[in-house]
C-alpha cells in the first residue's frame, strides 16, 4: 500500500465495504483482518466481532482441511484459486433472502481467493472474495431438474409408467451387446399379450380395458427382480429382459407371473374382471444375431401359446 496516500486509501476503503461481494482478509494463522459490510449483514457478525479472530472457531461449517489445501497454491505460487457453486455449493453458510429464490434456504457462493502483496516470499495475506450467485444456481439446477423430468417422460409409458418400447428396445440393445461381449453372461427375453382383451374393451369399456393393463403392468413389476428390465411394447403387449437368467430362469418366471395373473382379479367400477395372458420365452443364444431377431423368437413363442389355448407358457424352440 506504500502507493497510496490516506485519502486515497480511505475511498477505497468506503468502496471494498460497500461492494456487493464478500470481503475477508485472512492472515496465515486464518485470523481474520478484514470483514466488509457485506460479510456482517449475512453473517450477522460485526466486524470488530470477528478481527483477529480464528476463521474456524467462528465458522465451524468451514471444512478446515478443504480450505487450507484451496489456499496453499495462494500462499505458494501467488496465483489465484476459483471455487464454483458446483463443485461447493458455499463457503460460509449464509442464509438466503432473495424473494424470488425463496425456495433455498442457503446462499450459493463463488469463491475467489487472492494472494495480498508481500515483501516476503510466502504471501501473508489472503483475500477471499464471496460472490453471492444464488438466483444463477437457482436457475440453472431448475433447468437441470426439468431437463432430468423431460428425459424420464421421454422413456416411461404415460399409462402404465412402465419404460415405453423406444427406451426399451435401447435397453435391450445394451443388454444383448453386454452378452455379446461376455459369453458367460446371459439374459432371457420374456413376452406377453393379454388374452381375448378386446373382448375386456367390449364388456366392460375402454377405462377399464386401461385399468386391466395398468393391473398388469404392476403384476410385472411386483415379479420382476431389481436388475431386470420391463416395458410395455404395444397396447396389451409387454416385454421383460432377464438380466442373469437362462432359458430355465425364464420359464420360471414367466409361469410365476402367469399363475399370478390368472389367480388375480382387476375390481372396476364394482365389477370384478378375471383375465389371463400368454407368454413366450427366448434366451439369448449364440445364434441370435440381432435384437431383431431375439424379439421374432420371443414373440413367436408367445404365438404359440395362444395357438395352444392362451393362458400358457412357450419357450422358443428351432
Ligand atoms: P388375443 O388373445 O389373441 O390377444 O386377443 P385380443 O382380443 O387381445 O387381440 P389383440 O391383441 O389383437 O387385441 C388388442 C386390443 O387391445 C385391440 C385394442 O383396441 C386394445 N387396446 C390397445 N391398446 C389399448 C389401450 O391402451 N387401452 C385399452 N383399453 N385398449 C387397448
Ligand atoms: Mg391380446
Ligand atoms: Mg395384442
Amino acid at each position: 500500500m506504500s502507493g497510496v496516500d490516506l485519502g486515497e486509501l480511505h475511498w477505497m476503503m468506503g468502496l471494498l465495504q460497500n461492494i456487493d461481494v464478500g470481503l475477508c482478509v485472512l492472515d496465515r494463522d486464518f485470523r481474520i483482518h478484514l470483514w466488509n459490510s457485506f460479510m456482517e449483514n449475512h453473517s450477522a457478525r460485526k466486524a470488530q466481532d470477528v478481527k483477529e479472530k480464528v476463521l474456524f472457531d467462528l465458522f465451524p461449517e468451514i471444512d478446515r482441511d478443504w480450505l487450507k489445501q484451496k489456499l496453499r497454491p495462494v500462499r505458494q505460487l501467488h496465483t489465484q484459486v476459483f471455487t464454483h457453486w458446483e463443485q461447493r455449493p458455499y463457503l460460509f453458510r449464509f442464509a438466503s433472502y432473495r424473494p424470488i429464490t425463496g425456495r433455498v434456504d442457503f446462499m450459493y457462493q463463488n469463491v475467489t481467493m487472492i494472494p495480498l502483496s508481500s515483501t516476503h516470499a510466502e504471501i501473508e495475506y489472503v483475500g477471499i472474495l464471496v460472490y453471492d450467485v444464488t438466483d444463477v444456481a437457482v436457475n440453472r439446477l431448475a433447468v437441470l431438474a426439468a431437463n432430468r423430468e423431460l428425459e424420464r417422460l421421454s422413456r416411461t409409458d404415460r399409462l402404465t409408467q412402465l419404460y415405453n418400447r423406444g427406451y426399451w428396445e435401447e435397453c435391450l440393445q445394451r443388454e444383448f451387446k453386454r452378452v455379446q461381449r461376455n459369453r458367460a453372461m446371459v439374459a432371457t427375453l420374456v413376452m406377453f399379450d393379454i388374452d381375448h382383451f378386446k373382448r375386456v374393451n367390449d364388456s366392460y369399456g375402454h377405462p377399464a380395458g386401461d385399468e386391466v393393463i395398468r393391473a398388469t403392468a404392476s403384476a410385472l413389476m411386483q415379479q420382476l427382480r431389481e436388475t431386470d428390465i420391463g416395458g410395455r411394447y404395444g397396447g396389451e403387449e409387454f416385454t421383460a429382459i432377464l438380466v442373469g437368467a437362462d432359458a430355465q430362469g425364464g420359464m420360471i418366471f414367466a409361469e410365476r407371473l402367469r399363475q399370478f395373473v390368472a389367480e388375480h382379479t382387476v375390481m372396476y367400477e364394482g365389477g370384478e374382471i378375471a383375465y389371463s395372458i400368454s407368454l413366450g420365452v427366448a434366451p439369448l443364444t449364440e445364434d441370435v444375431e440381432d435384437i431383431k431377431t431375439w424379439i421374432m423368437r420371443a414373440d413367436q413363442a408367445l404365438y404359440r401359446s395362444k395357438e395352444g389355448g392362451r393362458n400358457q407358457v412357450t419357450l422358443f424352440e428351432t
